[in-house]
């Protein structure tokens, strides 16, 4: 197993933008970032001192920025030939989640090339994206090249947690260093699926947002074996169940809707979108292209925790209860309603988080411009809009009145038989097709030049 930061032999050269990209990757995985939540990490700084020092190497002037010990971020920003237009943001995070070593067949920090794949934690959640920015830069470097409009660069700590040593800390203390960012590119897209007669490439125009709820039900006290109609666990479960037998409504919005016509479009179905019960036939006729949205047509609210009582015998006062509740766009004072009007009369609710989802244009020129570079590199590509179930840094960043997309340019095999690419990221034996980096760093630049 090599060190953090030793080189692994040129895996292809000529100078373009996907030769470096193979061995950038494999030495970030090398650098175990491991982010267990609750401030419980094992520090992103030598990963970022590593980054720092490859962009320093590529002609820029990157700064390191700690929001804690060891929870370190890199900024830089490249000059484009037009400063007067807005500016591109990039963002990526070092972080990565656990991995046990037990469940793996490579070491999940050894950034081990097998078969075709370079292996590894962070392989797709997204050293992948890290080193293709980086891969890139170096070759703009060499070739003497630079983007059209500005382009600052941001490599975070801490987005498997809930950024606040990351997107959000930097967002919230050194807001200048994205002045002039009207969009953003980050994780949640790009990536290669097969929608039957077409590859899409589903781009993130949308994210749900986060709304996570504790439930707390109050009663009577008392022994276990005598009657009690005023049990507090009770009431919980009974509101749980009402909540989780609710059948949200279904609400399209603009991402959902472009995602759905194009994906019929490509399975040869027609698609009936003004009503509510064909959204769902269509979603199930679509089969595995429906699953990427299936779960953004409507709200969902997932109960996750419970906490209540400590004794057998005895019946306790109190019982909570967590729920995890993703939201679509502008939907969040509706949920909250619907939530209040099935609680119990025992039942209290308290927000504990509310992040507001997200949503960027889904036919922009920023789209339109990875829409070319997927084609320039697969005549196939079929680009669609779609929005993400869950949430990444560009809720943050969203904040700063950039429209945010998930773009992370990646072809990798259909046949989820063979690579299930939704599988890999958080997952056992997370690994990468090295084709398919080579093939999103020659995307990347094309974009990054041109956009
Ligand atoms: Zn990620």
């Amino acid at each position: 197993m090599a060190e953090p930061g030793q080189a692994m032999g040129r895996v292809a050269d000529g100078g373009g933008p996907d030769a470096g990209v193979v061995e950038l990757c494999a030495r970030l995985i090398r650098f175990d970032t491991t982010n267990r939540g609750g401030g419980d990490s094992a520090g992103e700084r030598e990963a970022a001192e590593f980054v720092a020092a490859e962009l320093a190497g590529s002609g820029l002037a990157p700064v390191v920025l700690e929001a804690a010990p060891r929870r370190a971020n890199v900024v830089a920003r490249v000059a484009g030939a037009d400063r007067s237009l807005p500016a591109l943001l990039v963002h990526g995070h070092l972080d990565v989640v656990p991995a046990d070593e037990a469940h793996w067949t490579v070491p999940p920090f050894a950034g081990e090339v097998r078969d075709g794949y370079l292996w590894g934690r962070g392989a797709v959640d997204m050293k992948d994206m890290c080193a293709m920015v980086l891969s890139v830069l170096r070759s703009w470097r060499a070739r003497g090249l630079r983007p059209r409009r500005d382009i600052v660069l941001a490599f975070v700590a801490d987005e498997e947690d809930n950024g606040q040593y990351g997107a959000d800390w930097l967002v919230a203390e050194r807001p200048e260093l994205f002045d002039g960012c009207a969009a953003a590119i980050g994780e949640g897209g790009g990536f290669a699926f097969d929608g039957g007669t077409a590859t899409l490439y589903p781009i993130g125009t949308a994210e749900r947002g986060t709304l996570h709820l504790r439930l707390t039900a109050t009663g009577r006290a008392g022994h276990g074996s005598r009657p009690n109609p005023s049990n507090a666990v009770v009431a919980l479960v009974e509101t749980l169940a009402r909540i989780s037998a609710h059948r949200w409504p279904v609400r399209l919005t603009p991402a959902v809707s472009a995602y759905l016509a194009a994906a019929a479009r490509a399975a040869g179905l027609p698609a009936d979108l003004a009503d509510p019960a064909g959204v769902d036939a269509l979603v199930a006729r679509l089969g595995r292209a429906g699953t990427l949205a299936a779960g953004t047509v409507r709200n969902t609210a997932t109960p996750t925790v419970l906490r209540a009582g400590n004794k057998v015998n005895v019946v306790p006062s109190e019982a909570s209860a967590l729920l995890d509740i993703r939201t679509l766009p502008g939907t969040t004072a509706e949920t909250l309603s619907t939530v209040d009007s099935l609680l119990g009369p025992a039942v209290r609710r308290e927000i504990i988080a509310d992040r507001e989802a997200v949503s960027a244009p889904p036919n922009s020129p920023w789209l339109r411009a990875m829409a070319a570079a997927l084609s320039a590199e697969d005549a196939d590509a079929v680009a669609v809009p779609y929005c993400l179930g869950g949430g990444t840094d560009a809720k943050a960043f969203s904040t700063l009145g950039v429209a945010c997309y998930g773009f992370v340019p990646l072809r990798v095999p259909l046949d989820p038989a063979r690579y299930d690419y939704r599988a890999m990221a958080h997952g056992v034996d997370e690994r990468v097709p090295i084709d398919g980096l080579r093939f999103g760093a020659r995307v990347l630049d094309r974009f990054l030049r041109t956009v």
